[in-house]
């Protein structure tokens, strides 16, 4: 399969290319030519499937003529060693709990899978050794060191601004060891993600370093993420609950929402989306005006969705040949700001029982807000409320830590202090 650039000026690439580069050449992102259509006997027994033979039915659609079967099945299955519940909140409101990875967010299934096909091709078709250069203010980081943590032929480099990471998040990218660097940059994320570019674009270090980005446009982490649309599907169907079922994703760069977007293409029986933002609202206004304005992000509660330009909005237009009025009748819009993020976190804890993370929150605020009595809502439940202790805690009080998480917290920091100045950091990687 090819993929093209939604520019349209580069040339196509194979899926090897495509993985590697991460940015097509003219800037743009890379989407499938074909989104094969599932056949309607798949939906009809889904309820019946395991969440591993439901994944490896949509990663065939994508993967399967790139990838030997015998490898995509190890690779999705390897992918997926952890369970995606689906848990029953209130009336007719369930959470797809997407945090039972090793760094309990749901940016594990995108990370583990990318680094599982990288691995592939290096071993399979001579690929020379990559090096991952990633810029996190912290689930990024930590999702990424994790997948692929022990990859062979690859080496991951972690850049993180110094003092300005939770030490929740912080030990998980830093404590790994192997084949896993953590860069501590005296600076602010944005200087992080400075140096990753700057780096990318060096003459010098691209001669002597295979560069590549795990961040979340390279194809290999945004389209496995369309897996748990399907099993969400069909643990509904096991309950009888498989009409008129609405999804709603919490959003930030929008990779998340348009993973299940590819899915409504394949068949997968949704009737509608709903994208919920934090006061970070560029997509929600653009529903309403049909005006796409890019603007620096604030900071929220829910900071994995601090995004001021989502970069997949370029992938929503482009499934949605650039029409407002298409996009419309399948996703709509909310936007909360940090006090109803926190209400609802009370609200759901004291009242059902159940404790939400704060990008979950605005999720539930939305199905609570927007669905119909006849629907069933859906909402992902994107980081484990642990990961986000500070900001819990004052709300509902004292919270457990999971055992994987505690177990992140004994190990001991190893990190690289850099000055954020480029020559430091290319004569660092030069030195390598
Ligand atoms: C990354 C992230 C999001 C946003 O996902 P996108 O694919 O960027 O829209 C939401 N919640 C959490 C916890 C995240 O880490």
């Amino acid at each position: 399969m090819k993929y093209y650039s939604t520019n349209k000026q580069a040339q196509e690439a194979t899926l090897q290319e495509a993985v590697v580069k991460g940015l097509a050449g003219d800037k743009g992102l890379y989407m499938p030519e074909r989104i094969k259509q599932l056949p309607d006997s798949f939906f009809e027994n889904i309820k019946d499937l395991s969440f591993q033979e439901i994944a490896l039915e949509v990663a065939k659609a994508f993967f399967g003529e790139d990838v030997e079967a015998d490898a995509l099945k190890q690779i999705v299955y390897d992918t997926l060693a952890f369970d995606v519940p689906l848990v029953h909140v209130n009336d007719n409101i369930y959470s797809l709990e997407l945090f039972h990875g090793p760094t309990l967010a749901f940016k594990d299934v995108g990370a583990r899978f990318m680094s599982r096909l990288l691995g592939y091709f290096i071993k399979k078709q001579g690929q020379d050794k990559v090096n991952v250069l990633v810029a996190t203010s912290g689930d990024t980081g930590s999702a990424v060191a994790n997948g692929f943590l022990g990859v062979p032929g690859i080496h991951v480099y972690v850049l993180y601004p110094k003092g300005k990471v939770s030490p929740i998040q912080e030990c998980q990218f830093t404590t790994l060891g192997q084949n896993i660097t953590a860069l501590e940059i005296d600076g602010v994320f944005d200087d992080c993600q400075a140096l990753v570019k700057s780096a990318f674009m060096d003459a010098d270090l691209n001669k002597y370093m295979n560069l590549t980005s795990a961040n979340s446009i390279n194809v290999a982490r945004f389209l496995p993420q369309a897996f748990y649309y399907f099993y969400a599907y069909a643990q509904l169907q096991k309950l009888g609950l498989d009409k008129n079922v609405v999804i709603c994703v919490p959003s930030g760069n929008f990779g998340n929402i348009t993973a299940g977007l590819f899915g409504k293409r394949m068949g997968l029986p949704i009737s509608r989306f709903i994208a919920a933002n934090n006061r970070n609202d560029i997509f929600f206004k653009y529903l309403q005006t049909g005006e796409y304005n890019p603007r620096p992000s604030v900071q929220t509660i829910a900071n994995a969705m601090d995004v001021g330009a989502p970069s997949n909005f370029a992938r929503i237009l482009d499934l949605y040949g650039n029409s407002h009025a298409d996009i419309c009748k399948e996703i709509s819009g909310c936007t909360y700001d940090d006090d109803q993020i926190r209400a609802a976190i009370k609200k759901v804890k004291d009242q059902y029982g159940y404790l939400l993370d704060p990008h979950g929150a605005v999720g539930y605020n939305a199905l609570a807000d927007m669905l119909k009595p006849n629907e069933v809502g859906v909402f992902l439940e994107t980081a484990h409320p642990a990961k986000f202790k500070d900001t819990v805690e004052p709300i509902v009080g004292p919270i457990s830590i999971p055992e994987k998480l505690q177990a992140f917290m004994r190990g001991t920091k190893q990190s690289i202090e850099l000055p954020k100045d480029f020559d430091s950091f290319k004569k660092y990687l030069l030195s390598e």
